[in-house]
């Protein structure tokens, strides 16, 4: 009786141990995933923070590369670098089995976007630097906090299936990822959920909002003979002269093109000074269109153009592809699911300085003064009609696995894109909060995916049978293209000893109250002295109270003055100064 009396015990004692074990009901894994993200709200704001400091462009991106590997080797991802060629590019994994899960974001920023974060009127970090004027320094935050809280479940419960994360290495170039497809990475990849910078909270489907195009970005080099331009110009040959022609010539071709086409271009090398002959001139063009038959034949038709030039001129032509992107497709049934999971993470809870901000910013650069969404956006059908617009280079990806794009709400609307405003919002409260919400949508989503394996089959039918139903895809790459990894190399030899004396530590700055300790970090990688631009920033106050510094004024931005030494800077403020800058802004005193 006794023996029996233990072992029944013993049987009581084990069986909530073992039921401990079994992982909690889907509903419950997702509350917990909420739960867990918001622990490393903090950890989220760093890496938001860390990666806009490095400002590196597209295929320099060695700090943002090294910091974010750091991060993952150091949390148990197996991690390989120098894919498909590309040295700042990798790959990280973890777990085991299917389904494989890939997250996708970018890291490279804008030339000659440099911006004080929280300053709401142009204001440079470095003058000329490039800066993250696209809010590409947010998106790795949302994926690897997503990814982490993934791996912490993945352990606890024992799930099965493996999480991989891939950077957008020189995104702003279109230039990676057909190369990644060709390598063949995605080929073990059963959904990529790819995350973007926005100012809404929406994902979409198929077309979306037909405001895709696809491309070929190439650059044409020609080569002349040099000659002095005033005693022999006979004897030379003006490689200018062949860009320019093929430019005119382009720009009369454009009255024949589709409406839907968009092709852009700049001079990369105009020559070097008027009394030399040029021997060497280049021009790089954007050919958009909406689908791969319209783009090929418009890149074909600028081959034509361009050797037509260089026979005009008695020069020579190269042609370098440099980037190439199909138009993205994205995935309903993923789509369907991550609707859910964003209506139900919510937008974030702007405080009143963030719409401060906000507004002073629209106001600032002559844009609708509305401030930050306040909605989460619906899921829509597809538009009827492609009108073209961006492009991004995880179309090819599209075409390869189940594949959708969340647009996370981390940036201010009615932007220009590309340049200073768009880097204003992007290291203060509103990008954090902003990259939480969207690491909750990203492991919300994995989670359902994960748990529902009839999910994974259904995407892969909707693949198969909708989207790649009667298009086949085939790269714009010829076997000889390879990625152009020398891009933006002088740009950042010339701006990175300034730009290190600004990159973020964040072992100066306290947490906030409602996070937990962060994950592994690798050590700063560089001196910090954020503390002189926050000292520049204060002095800017002095001058037109430029409230900018509203959003900084409530968390631990990294950019900003410490409250005691706001309170002094803000005794010296001058209330006449306000009106050079007529800004939606509350007085100091109201906020301090
Ligand atoms: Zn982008």
């Amino acid at each position: 009786m006794l023996k029996r009396l233990s072992f029944l015990s013993i049987l009581l004692i084990l069986v909530p141990v073992i039921r401990a074990q079994q992982p909690p009901a889907l509903d419950g894994l997702k509350h917990e995933a909420v739960e867990e993200t918001d622990k490393l709200q903090t950890f989220t704001q760093q890496m938001v923070d860390q990666i806009f400091s490095f400002s590196e462009l597209g295929f320099q991106e060695v700090e943002t590369s090294k910091y974010v590997t750091g991060i993952l080797e150091k949390n148990g991802f197996k991690i390989e670098k120098g894919i498909a060629g590309i040295p700042t590019s990798w790959v990280a994994s973890y777990g085991s089995g299917k389904p494989v899960i890939a997250f996708i974001t970018d890291e490279d920023c804008i030339p000659r976007a440099s911006q004080k974060p929280g300053v709401a009127y142009h204001d440079p970090i470095i003058e000329g630097a490039p800066g993250h004027g696209e809010g590409h320094n947010s998106g790795m935050a949302v994926n690897v906090t997503a990814a982490l809280v993934l791996k912490k479940q993945m352990e606890k419960y024992h799930l099965t299936g493996t999480i991989k994360l891939f950077p957008g290495i020189a995104e702003e170039l279109v230039a990676t990822k057909a190369f990644y497809v060709r390598v063949g990475y995605f080929k073990d990849v059963d959904i990529v959920l790819g995350s973007h910078v926005s100012n809404d909270f929406s994902t979409s489907y198929s077309t979306g909002k037909g405001t895709w195009s696809g491309l070929v970005s190439i650059q044409y080099f020609f080569h002349g003979k040099a000659a002095h331009a005033a005693m022999a110009p006979w004897d030379g040959r003006s490689a200018l002269d062949a860009v320019e022609l093929m430019d005119v010539s382009w720009d009369f071709n454009r009255e024949h093109l589709r409406t839907a086409q968009r092709s852009l271009r700049v001079i990369i090398n105009g020559g070097d000074q008027p009394n030399v002959v040029p021997s060497e001139a280049a021009v790089w063009y954007y050919f958009r269109e909406m689908d791969y038959p319209h783009i090929r034949s418009l890149y074909e038709l600028g081959n034509t153009v361009a050797d037509s030039a260089a026979k005009s001129t008695g020069t020579t032509v190269d042609h370098k592809l440099v980037g190439a992107a199909w138009p993205p497709f994205f995935n309903k049934v993923i789509a369907e699911a991550q609707q859910k999971n964003i209506e139900s993470a919510g937008m974030p809870a702007w405080t009143d300085a963030d719409q401060t901000l906000a507004k002073a910013l629209q106001k600032e650069i002559g844009a609708k003064v509305e401030g930050l969404k306040l909605k989460v956006e619906p899921l829509e059908e597809p538009a009827k009609t492609l009108s073209g617009g961006g492009s991004d280079d995880v179309g090819d990806i599209s075409w390869n696995v189940p594949m959708v794009y969340l647009m996370f709400p981390a940036n201010i609307p009615n932007l220009p894109g590309h340049s200073w405003p768009n880097a204003v919002a992007m290291a203060t409260p509103i990008a954090h909060k902003g990259s939480t919400a969207g690491a909750k949508v990203q492991a919300l989503t994995a989670l359902d995916f994960l748990l529902q394996p009839q999910l994974v089959t259904q995407a892969w039918d909707y693949f198969r049978n909708v989207q790649s139903k009667d298009v086949h895809y085939e790269s714009f790459l010829a076997p000889t293209d390879q990625p152009a990894i020398e891009l933006n190399k002088e740009k950042m030899q010339k701006f990175t000893p300034d730009l290190k004396h600004f990159y973020f530590d964040p072992s100066k700055y306290k947490p906030t109250s409602n996070s937990s300790a962060s994950p592994t970090q690798p050590s700063a990688p560089i001196r910090n002295r954020c503390a002189s631009l926050v000292i520049r920033i204060s002095r800017l106050r002095d001058r037109s109270c430029g409230l900018s510094l509203i959003a900084p004024c409530q968390m631990n931005d990294p950019f900003v003055t410490p409250p005691s030494r706001r309170r002094e800077e803000h005794a010296g403020w001058k209330p006449a100064l306000q009106m050079n800058r007529p800004l939606a802004l509350p007085r100091c005193d109201s906020w301090i």
